[in-house]
């Protein structure tokens, strides 16, 4: 790189970091009311609505709602060759609020946004931010996706609120299956000769996938439970249902385990006699996380640079994302930030992180390191070229 081109990189990175201290107040603010009224899946009307006019005020121009979700917005802003689009969720969890952080997921990613018009000319890059509803249950950017919504980007970034700073945390692709076995009620003790027992069934296929696990791959997971085991004690039942999730890091293995789990299903309507139906809720599935190399090495550089201190895992420890659907068709990150606390999400205590002041330096800051690297994106000779280079390799790296 010239040094021209350096010193431009740098001034549009030290106007991103102003931007990001300028709207903090603005910023803070959506996070808390976002956290204080809580909205499931599919239902964050309050949130888009705390979001819209901060985007809007930033110069974006503002399609809502879009692509056929009521609660997700798209903001455009610029002309330039390459496309960067940031996420933003919002939604939150049944019982325990935002127990996942979202509202500064929603809120690093407005900040990063509206630091990114402050850094840039708007013909050196096109901004999109995306408001995508409906992470913790139906998959809303899987629908955005089917919808045009990552047609013209080139990257995608979204960070997520943690325990530790994690540049490119693994996620797991998963399969969610509903089995429901029918068989033959009669009397348990009076006629038993004349029943089919679908809890035996699904008790059989319970066992199978419990003698399964042990000889999986390290990087999957396989674990579900029965939902309805019978009705009476004195009945055969001839109705049960389960619910079972499929998870690995490799596309191609999932596809394996889906096969093994199916056998193991199949197992327990064979031994029985009873019928099977499988719903496998392909349309939902969501997709292992892809993280680009180049894109999330320059989101730790940046990071550091803002006195980040980023953790390798040694062991898998991970959950799903729909971001992961993303990465499979767009360059993308999903780095974890560090809130400042240990607290494990998914926990009523991580409720409670989520709107402390730590946490909400943590979003700031965070705000900033994407914002850097978009900057990086759009005007670092070469970086695009290795994001592309790097997502064309993808194939190699899942094998
Ligand atoms: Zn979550
Ligand atoms: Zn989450």
């Amino acid at each position: 790189m010239t040094a021209s081109i350096t010193t431009a990189i740098e001034e549009a990175k030290q106007r991103a970091r102003a931007a990001v201290d300028s709207a903090a107040g603005d910023l803070v603010r959506i996070s808390r009311e976002i956290h204080a009224h809580p909205e499931l899946a599919l239902e964050e009307r309050h949130a888009v609505a705390q979001l819209l006019p901060f985007v809007r005020a930033q110069g974006f121009e503002v399609r809502h709602p879009a692509y056929g979700l009521e609660t997700a917005f798209r903001g455009e802003w610029g002309h330039g060759p390459v496309t960067i689009a940031i996420c933003a969720e919002y939604d939150a969890l049944p019982g325990i609020g935002h127990a996942c952080g979202h509202n500064l997921i929603a809120t690093a990613g407005a900040g990063a946004a509206a630091a990114l018009v402050r850094a840039l000319d708007p013909s050196q890059a096109r901004i999109v931010i995306l408001g995508t509803p409906a992470e913790e249950g139906y998959g809303g950017k899987i629908h955005m996706i089917k919808a045009g919504a990552f047609d013209d980007a080139d990257v995608a970034m979204m960070a997520h609120g943690a325990p530790a700073d994690i540049a490119a945390a693994p996620m797991y692709g998963v399969a969610h299956v509903d089995v429901e076995y029918f068989g033959k009620a009669v009397h348990a003790s009076v006629f038993p000769e004349h029943g089919v027992n679908a809890l035996d069934a699904i008790v059989t296929a319970y066992q199978a996938i419990a003698q399964l696990r042990h000889h999986i791959r390290r990087d999957a997971r396989l674990h579900g439970i029965i939902t309805h085991g019978g009705d009476a004690a004195n009945i055969i039942p001839h109705h049960t249902k389960g619910t079972f999730y499929v998870r690995s890091l490799k596309p191609w293995y999932l596809e394996q385990l889906k096969q093994r789990v199916k056998a193991c299903f199949e197992a327990g309507a064979l031994a029985t006699g009873c019928e099977m139906k499988l719903d496998w809720h392909e349309d939902q599935e969501y997709a292992p996380m892809l993280s680009n190399g180049p894109l999330a090495e320059a989101y730790q550089r940046n990071g550091e640079e803002l006195g980040k201190t980023f953790i390798e895992l040694k062991d898998l420890s991970s959950g799903s994302s729909d971001m992961g659907n993303v990465s499979q068709v767009v360059p993308s990150i999903h780095p974890n930030f560090g809130v400042g606390s240990p607290t494990l999400t998914h926990t009523p205590e991580f409720t409670a992180v989520a709107a402390t002041d730590a946490a909400h330096a943590a979003m700031l800051q965070t705000a900033a390191a994407l914002a850097m690297t978009g900057v990086d994106v759009a005007l670092e000779p070469g970086l695009i070229g290795r994001i592309k280079a790097d997502f064309a390799a993808r194939g190699r790296r899942e094998a």
